[in-house]
């Protein structure tokens, strides 16, 4: 897909997803089929396929396969929460106006968490830890995005997590993560966090803390900071009052 395509997919594939006479796949019909992704193994491929398959029909960008999806993981268990959630932030990315963004072609388990220009994700599969996939999976929208840009980029942690933060509280609010606990905690006592002098907390959780604040913890904001952002890129830095190492 030609660059100017691909910067026009994402907006074109959320309208569509939302206009439930269109024949698309409708917000109805997407929460339904996810609802099964629950259910029994057999049950489980049949409904993912037939969300790829309405996807793909009404021309949204194409998904990474779960063939490339932690292709050697042993546990299909385990392997298919992880895809679920991958799937789950493919689409909210497309539906961000995701510029260049540089699309996923590998996901594998590793000992870290790794984002590669290539494509290549690494990700240590815990099943307590699922959200570690939005984050890495949005490095790719900010890697591609008008943000990438000098003192900008030291934002990109807190934008991934920021990312994370609102997938994680979308999707399992219920039975949150320790990392979700975590977050919670501090965007509870975000004063504590200014004198912290831990590098993960100041470039990760106090960024994240500082946009999630910023847009009023709300996600529909928080996509339209983003898209806004695009097209007149702030000095994220002097707009927070706060410089990432
Ligand atoms: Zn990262």
């Amino acid at each position: 897909m030609s660059r100017s395509n691909s910067f026009i997919a994402g907006p074109l594939c959320f309208a569509a997803t939302l206009v439930i006479t269109s024949g698309c796949v409708s917000a109805k019909k997407y929460e339904a089929l996810e609802a099964d992704l629950g259910k029994a193994q057999g049950e489980l491929s049949a409904a993912r396929g037939e969300i790829i398959t309405l996807l793909g029909a009404h021309g949204c960008a194409p998904r990474l396969p779960l063939s490339a999806f932690l292709p050697e993981w042993p546990d299909p268990a385990i392997r298919d929460a992880f895809y679920t959630a991958f799937q789950r932030a493919e689409v909210a990315i497309d539906a961000l106006r995701p510029g260049d963004r540089i699309r996923p072609t590998l996901v594998r388990g590793s000992g870290v968490a790794l984002w590669h220009v290539s494509g290549v994700i690494e990700i240590p599969v815990q099943s307590d830890d699922i959200g570690v996939v939005y984050h890495e999976a949005f490095h790719g929208a900010f890697h591609g995005s008008a943000l990438h840009r000098g003192d900008n980029e030291r934002w990109g942690e807190g934008l991934c997590d920021t990312f994370r933060y609102f997938m994680e509280e979308r999707y399992h609010s219920t039975t949150p993560s320790p990392w979700l606990v975590q977050a919670r905690k501090a965007l509870a006592e975000p004063d504590v966090l200014r004198s912290d002098s831990e590098t993960v907390i100041r470039r990760y959780v106090l960024p994240m803390v500082l946009i999630v604040k910023h847009v009023d913890t709300d996600y529909a904001t928080f996509a339209a900071s983003w898209r806004r952002w695009q097209d007149e890129p702030p000095d994220l830095s002097k707009l927070f009052g706060y410089t990432p190492p």
